[in-house]
């Protein structure tokens, strides 16, 4: 099996301030105990170069959360792939299922960003995962195999990009899938990853899981097959919750 850093990722969604800066500032004091984890923090947009400059020449990256497709342009609100990475990030969150619900995208739009974010030289983070109805319907596999089909971009065969499988019903709900479940979505990921890209490139990516990763239960959820780590909404936003649930990878 390749041997793959585990990457522990924070996804503020729309939370944090100013005052978030003394957390980094906590998250960096412990970061270089974990140095076998990675870790990466994306904040939202207006606090990415606040944190970059915290974050600069440290052991804790800067990521984005979503951006535009292209790379600049009439595009009132939009962050394009560019200014992320001029910001110091080096991977950036897109398809997240906030995105894909809340604002219409689809499997297309989603390897429009990947691209524009493996354009802009960063690693994207790309997000899939089930309805509770679809996993109540037993299509689960179908389902999340598809999107990954569908969001991967066409770069993905010569850059490193990054899977975070969310099941949408487990995100923000304290709810989260058994260590089996967890597996048999990791292992039909992995084998969808080496039939569209080749053993060599698929064996690099890291599959994070993403859905209430909590200090009690991320033990439990890192140590099964093919968890290459966490993306982690609520529980990055305090120093002490990241850095157990990047302790438990260890
Ligand atoms: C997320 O939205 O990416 C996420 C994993 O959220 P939470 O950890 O809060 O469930």
């Amino acid at each position: 099996m390749a041997d793959r850093k585990k990457l522990v990722a924070g996804n503020w969604k729309m939370n944090g301030g100013k005052g978030s800066l003394d957390e980094v500032r906590a998250m960096l004091a412990e970061a270089p105990k974990l140095a076998p984890v990675e870790l990466a923090i994306c904040p939202p947009a207006i606090l990415a170069h606040a944190v970059g400059e915290v974050l600069a020449g440290g052991p804790i990256a800067l990521g984005g959360q979503d951006c535009h497709d292209k790379p600049s342009g009439a595009f009132t609100g939009s962050v394009s792939a560019e200014m992320w990475g001029e910001s110091g990030a080096k991977y950036c969150i897109v398809g997240h299922s906030e995105r894909r619900a809340g604002h219409g995208e689809t499997d297309q739009v989603v390897a429009a960003k990947a691209a524009a974010v493996i354009r802009a030289h960063m690693a994207p983070i790309i997000c899939l995962g089930e309805s509770l109805e679809q996993r109540d319907a037993g299509e689960t596999i179908n389902v999340v195999v598809g999107q990954l089909a569908g969001s991967l971009p066409a770069a993905a065969r010569e850059m490193p990009v990054v899977i975070a499988y969310e099941p949408i019903w487990a995100i923000g709900t304290g709810r989260t899938p058994t260590t089996a479940q967890v597996a048999e979505v990791h292992a039909a990921l992995r084998a969808g990853l080496r039939s569209l890209l080749g053993a060599g490139q698929a064996d690099a990516i890291r599959l994070l899981y993403g859905g209430s990763v909590k200090p009690d239960n991320a033990a439990e959820l890192m140590h099964v097959p093919d968890v290459d780590g966490a993306l982690v909404g609520g529980a990055s936003l305090k120093a002490v919750d990241f850095l157990a649930i990047a302790r438990a990878c260890v």
